[in-house]
């Protein structure tokens, strides 16, 4: 099996050696990953300029720095090596539950795998407050195996969300959070008395059982099976047998 391992922190990032590591447990690994870190770019893609990768070593895996997204990453890994069976994307800094999934890099690197047809994971972690509070690779990575091990035992699921808490002890299928938003400009000033903007994201609302953010909360590794498809189907049903076929 041919794994290709991208993420969106940038190349050098701590969490891609620890998946790629985890990869090599399922098959051959090759990371094509971000030169720079691309958090929250979403699924964009590089389509003004030509892109570029350079050959580079992480850990002792064959590794491509390119200076694009995680979205042309995957499609240039893609492009550069045959078969690619599975893409795993992260361990990212940060965790992706929620809304965070529109937003979230990390997962772009996956679902730009399923839209090229090929299975894509995202994998993504706490990024502790407090500094002597440090994700342990080595810990997390017995889930990881039993998380890549029921996705692979299930053909149904093409695309996965998986988080995981800082101190694991379990593993649950999960849905994804939606009702948990605040979408906030914090304004300030810079040092040369500039006004500057943050947009931030929190969540407001309590978490709803069997979500994603739920079981992150609970200490349990959350696998969210998702689909490209956007549809809102309950929409869709109701504005044709309000309206019938067309408006
Ligand atoms: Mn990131």
């Amino acid at each position: 099996m041919r794994i290709l391992v991208t993420n969106d922190d940038g190349i050098y990032s701590p969490g891609i050696v620890a998946l790629a590591e985890l990869a090599a447990e399922f098959g051959d690994v090759r990371i094509v990953a971000p030169a720079f870190e691309q958090s929250s770019t979403s699924m964009a893609i590089t389509a003004a300029r030509p892109l570029h990768y350079r050959r580079t070593k992480v850990g002792s895996f064959e590794a491509f720095r390119v200076d694009g997204t995680p979205a042309d990453c995957v499609a240039l890994g893609a492009y550069n090596w045959d078969r690619v069976d599975l893409v795993f994307s992260g361990i990212n800094l940060g965790l992706n539950l929620g809304s965070a999934m529109w937003h979230s890099g990390t997962l772009a690197g996956a679902k730009q795998a399923a839209l090229l047809g090929i299975r894509g994971i995202a994998f993504s972690a706490p990024m502790p407050d407090d500094e002597d509070e440090k994700v342990d690779y080595a810990a997390l990575k017995p889930f990881g195996r039993k998380v890549v091990e029921g996705i692979l035992a299930d053909r149904t699921i093409f695309l996965a969300n998986v988080n995981y808490p800082l101190v694991p002890r379990g593993v649950v299928w999960t849905r994804q959070s939606v009702r948990h938003y605040d979408g906030r400009v914090v304004a300030d000033t810079d040092p040369m008395g500039r006004d500057h903007f943050w947009f931030t994201a929190v969540p407001v609302e309590a978490t709803e059982e069997g979500t994603d953010r739920w079981a992150v909360e609970r200490s349990l590794v959350s696998i969210t099976p998702l689909r490209l498809d956007l549809t809102d189907e309950v929409a869709l049903k109701h504005a044709r047998s309000t309206t019938g076929e067309s408006p």
